[in-house]
């Protein structure tokens, strides 16, 4: 009896043990894998077999004078959860273990169809029990069936195991097969020592609750297939910024050609002012698109984490003038007022990102230009100065009579791509990246952007920065000479390497009213060559070139004694950074396709005067 009291404990500790698996594991939010249908299988079949192992414990009680043909029904019941118990582990290790798993659907069909039909031997087949002071022992053929079965099952794992083990791609997979080796082991004791048939349950049980602690358990699941949903993310991500990279390039080369044909229209003397129109207005048109491009490139950059910060010192307030200026522009002959004031404390010199300063104080001036039809426009530039850290807030507010935003829109302004009153905007070219990309540019720099604004009637965009200061004094505004001195330039000698003959002819093309003496190559072996045998004042150097790129033809036209002569990157390649970047590598400048007329002066004055 003492024996049967043991055995009645073992089982009921047993069906806790999987009852508690079973909560956990069908209470969670699951994957819909094979693997975890499967399991989800595999835990019924065990709450089956711990419950008719209880009910058959009890049922050897000779008080309770159980009938002896309900304990047969029982056991088959027992027979047929072993059953299906050691077929669903079979399945489970055959699935991990494919390489294709396009013919899953096949080989499940084929384990239900084993399953039902030995479920059906076992009900035929004949089962003989009795009772025993050491519990319930059957025997007949159902019996001999299901171990034959359980035999087989781990015959087939095991082989597979041996012929399959390079398959298996994840470590986490090893328990499993640990497991198949640990069922092997206990079958074999068991059959070779039938009194220890009581083991069974709690062996197969184990089992189980191994697995779930293992390979089953949702949340690692989960977190496994999140791991792998985070890296494709972000492969997906990383390849969206490349393909963007490259498409800033694709089309900033022909836009090159676009503005720089264009241009070279407008100085023509023997055109009309008509077709002089329509060249400015294709001008006009590629830097709007020359815009947009920038927009993607940045956000794209800003969601990659790439954009870095490059702090340098500047003058504020010759930052803030330039702004003025080029905001003007986009005003055009609307009816407003513009504005610019600025504090008196304003520090002289001071040190930050300039570019993205520039960039966000841009965006909001341009906003209020685009959006705002009469009245005015107030650039307003405040600051708070702690001498004892050395910092400035900066606070900048850009204060326009315009639309307005709607209180419910407001939420919405600094989301990318989200653009607002879309049927008003309609004449207004943007791309709702404008803000997303102020705010993130303000918060990457520790500032904070703020909005004020009632619908109809204007807004008011605040940023406050923090800057370090160098200096309080004014420096002396720099007189910068912009206006070419085409006298002193003559005949000067440059050399251009493009590997694009219409980048080649563009080039010519602008620098013609400079009357240089230009040399056109087309790749870097060929700069290297022509720069052992002639000498030039200034080399403009495309980067991206096939074979030998922009920066291996610096470095071997650096090797070349003698050589001293300025080489500034030519290049489209016009992310946030980029000129900081080509100087670290060793060029003198760098000047961005299209290029900028203005720029190309302040190159030009800067290398050759
Ligand atoms: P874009 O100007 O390219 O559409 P932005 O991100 O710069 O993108 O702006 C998003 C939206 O916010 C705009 O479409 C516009 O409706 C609204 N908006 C921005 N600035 C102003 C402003 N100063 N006045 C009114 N509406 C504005």
């Amino acid at each position: 009896m003492q024996n049967i009291l043991e055995l009645l404990l073992l089982n009921l500790y047993a069906l806790c043990l999987i009852g508690a698996i079973s909560i956990v594991f069908f209470s969670k939010r699951r994957m819909k894998e094979i693997e975890d249908s499967t399991y989800a299988w595999f835990l019924m079949a065990n709450i089956a077999i711990s419950i008719t192992g209880l009910i058959l414990g009890v049922a050897v009680n000779p008080d309770f004078n159980i009938p002896n043909i309900t304990i047969i029904v029982l056991n088959k019941i027992y027979l047929i959860s072993l059953l299906s118990w050691i077929l669903l582990l079979t399945f489970y290790t055959f699935y991990i273990s494919l390489n294709n798993k396009k013919n899953t659907k096949k080989w499940e069909n084929i384990f239900f169809i084993i399953n039902v039909i030995g479920a059906i031997l076992i009900l035929i087949l004949p089962t003989k029990v009795t009772v025993e002071a050491s519990g319930v022992v059957a025997s007949g053929l159902s019996i001999i069936l299901t171990y034959s079965i359980f035999e087989i099952c781990y015959l087939f794992q095991l082989v597979r195991m041996i012929i399959d083990h390079k398959n298996l791609k994840s470590k986490k997979y090893i328990p499993i097969y640990l497991l198949v080796l640990f069922g092997i082991v206990i079958l074999v004791i068991v059959m070779s020592n039938p009194s220890l048939n009581y083991i069974i349950n709690p062996v197969l049980i184990f089992i189980a609750f191994i697995m779930y602690f293992t390979i089953e358990n949702p949340d690692v699941k989960m977190i496994e297939q999140l791991d792998i949903a985070k890296t494709q993310a972000e492969k997906a991500n990383k390849a969206k910024t490349e393909f963007l990279s490259n498409m800033s390039h694709e089309i900033r080369t022909p836009l090159n050609a676009i503005v720089g044909f264009s241009e070279c229209m407008l100085d023509r003397n023997d055109l009309s002012e008509e077709t002089k129109g329509f060249a400015q207005d294709i001008v006009d048109a590629s830097n709007n698109l020359l815009e947009i491009v920038n927009g993607i490139l940045d956000i794209s950059k800003i969601e990659a984490n790439k954009m870095e910060i490059i702090t340098k010192e500047y003058n504020p307030r010759e930052v803030f003038n330039s702004l003025c200026k080029l905001v003007k522009p986009r005003i055009g002959d609307k009816p407003i007022e513009f504005k610019y004031t600025c504090c008196d404390d304003l520090p002289g010199v001071l040190k930050g990102d300039v570019s993205k300063v520039k960039q966000i104080l841009l965006n909001l001036l341009t906003n209020a230009a685009k959006y705002t039809d009469e009245g005015s426009i107030e650039f307003i530039v405040n600051c708070i100065n702690r001498l004892d850290t050395k910092t400035c807030l900066l606070y900048v507010s850009v204060k326009d009579t315009g639309r307005g935003i709607k209180k419910e829109n407001i939420e919405k302004l600094f989301n990318k791509f989200e653009r607002i009153d879309e049927d008003k905007n309609t004449t207004i070219e943007g791309t709702g990246l404008g803000l997303a990309i102020t705010k993130s540019l303000t918060e990457m720099m520790g500032g904070r952007i703020s909005v004020a604004s009632k619908y109809g009637e204007g807004s008011t965009f605040r940023v406050y920065l923090e800057q370090e200061i160098i200096s309080m004094e004014i420096p002396e505004a720099s007189t910068e000479e912009i206006e070419i001195d085409y006298e002193a330039l003559k005949g000067k000698k440059v050399l251009v390497v493009d590997d694009s003959k219409i980048n080649l002819k563009v080039a010519d093309n602008v620098l013609k009213p400079y009357h240089f003496e230009v040399e056109l190559v087309s790749s870097g072996e060929e700069a290297i060559n022509i720069a052992k045998t002639k000498t030039f004042d200034i080399v403009l150097m495309d980067i991206m070139m096939p074979k030998m790129n922009g920066i291996e033809a610096l470095n071997e036209l650096r090797k070349i004694p003698g050589f001293d002569v300025p080489v500034i990157a030519l290049t489209a390649d016009a992310i946030e950074g980029t000129d900081e970047k080509y100087k670290n590598a060793g060029f003198d400048d760098y000047l961005s396709k299209p290029i900028d007329r203005y720029l190309l002066n302040k190159v030009l004055n800067k290398f050759l005067k």
